[in-house]
């Protein structure tokens, strides 16, 4: 399939390494219990996966399930801005461990791992231990090679770089461990993932891919530079911003900006500048009714107020720098409102 072509050209790999899923939760599921369970068909002592503490739910939750029932699973810490030390998966490995998987940027902070660094290391020592990154924020943004990352599994999704929601797809190493399947039915996707794949929305997919890909040396290169006058500027005009993330817009994912507006709650600044006409998300996570602090920021060593009061802009295509004077224009305003209303809440 062309489809399946496309992927192989620009991401590496032969097109039979690219099975399709309905997104990036799908493959990120698939890599990771498919390949415990696989592992555990093979070896039933090897219960133990390391992943890192900033994961996307699409794989903490399968760790977490994982946990659940009865394996081992190590959460990576992460430093001040976000990033996972080498050293540290190297100390978490056991005998006993099944997977590794590390995201190659986070979604939240924008900060990007050392994914060939692990990968070598892994290699280094023996290449037992499989190893997958969710590449989800990255495909699209950033050049992205499954060889030059040295990974056996990655997984995307095609709404992050414009394609069409509910399509994604999963690298599957030549001669890596297959996942086994999460569903049982036709031979699919090299038996894979069973079930008439989404011919349109994985030809939109290869489309959408095709089009980031043409332009992103120039969309990556402006959109860091937006993300540049942002960092400088934002704070200038609102001192109590405080930005998450790598300070460096090198080592953050290009259009990822992060800030906490202490004591601020980040949900307050999403609707007063949705009233303006400006569309952020909060840092936070809203489970049934109750907003938690983002495990994100929790993990960065952040105060839950600081993790509280956080917003996420995301630059993309069509953001032009006249946005951010739209943004320093109310910005300023609203902070000092919602600041003195909290004061005064705070001071009863
Ligand atoms: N992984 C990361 C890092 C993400 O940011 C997302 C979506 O936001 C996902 C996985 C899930 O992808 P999908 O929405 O295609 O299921």
């Amino acid at each position: 399939m062309e489809a399946r072509e496309t992927l192989a050209n620009v991401l590496g790999g032969p097109p039979e390494a690219w099975v399709f899923t309905s997104g990036g939760t799908e493959a990120d599921n698939l890599a990771v219990l498919g390949v415990a369970m696989a592992q555990q068909q093979q070896d039933p002592m090897r219960k133990h996966i390391v992943v890192s503490a900033i994961e996307h739910s699409a794989v903490r939750n399968p760790a977490r399930w994982l946990a659940q029932q009865g394996w081992q699973v190590t959460f990576l810490p992460v430093n001040g801005e976000g990033v996972v030390s080498v050293d540290d998966v190297a100390a978490a490995l056991t005998p006993h461990t099944a997977l590794v998987s590390v995201m190659h940027a986070n979604n939240e902070v924008g900060s990007i791992q050392p994914i060939a660094e692990i990968a070598a290391m892994l290699r280094a020592r023996g290449g037992e231990v499989p190893f997958h990154t969710d590449a989800v924020q990255t495909v699209g943004k950033l050049p992205v090679h499954v060889a030059d990352l040295g990974v056996d599994y990655l997984s995307l999704s095609a709404h992050k770089f414009y394609g069409p929601k509910g399509v994604g797809a999963l690298y599957v190493r030549p001669g890596a461990l297959a996942p086994q399947p999460l569903f049982y039915g036709g031979g699919h996707e090299a038996g894979l993932r069973a079930g008439t794949e989404n011919v349109a929305g994985i030809v939109g997919l290869a489309a959408a891919l095709k089009l980031a890909i043409d332009g992103l040396p120039e969309e990556s290169a402006r959109l860091r530079q937006l993300q540049a006058q942002w960092l400088d500027q934002l704070p200038r005009r609102v001192p109590v911003a405080q930005c998450n993330g790598p300070s460096q817009p090198m080592q953050r994912v290009p259009g990822n900006l992060n800030f906490s507006f202490p004591p601020i709650e980040g949900e307050s600044l999403v609707l007063s500048l949705d009233l303006k006409g400006i569309a952020v998300s909060s840092g936070s996570a809203c489970h049934s009714g109750k907003i938690d602090p983002s495990h994100v920021l929790l993990a960065m060593g952040k105060s839950t107020q600081v993790a509280r009061s956080t917003v996420r802009f995301s630059l993309g295509k069509h953001t032009r720098p006249a946005d951010l004077d739209r943004v320093l224009d109310v910005l300023p305003g609203i902070v000092e409102r919602l600041g003195g209303r909290q004061r005064m809440a705070t001071s009863f």
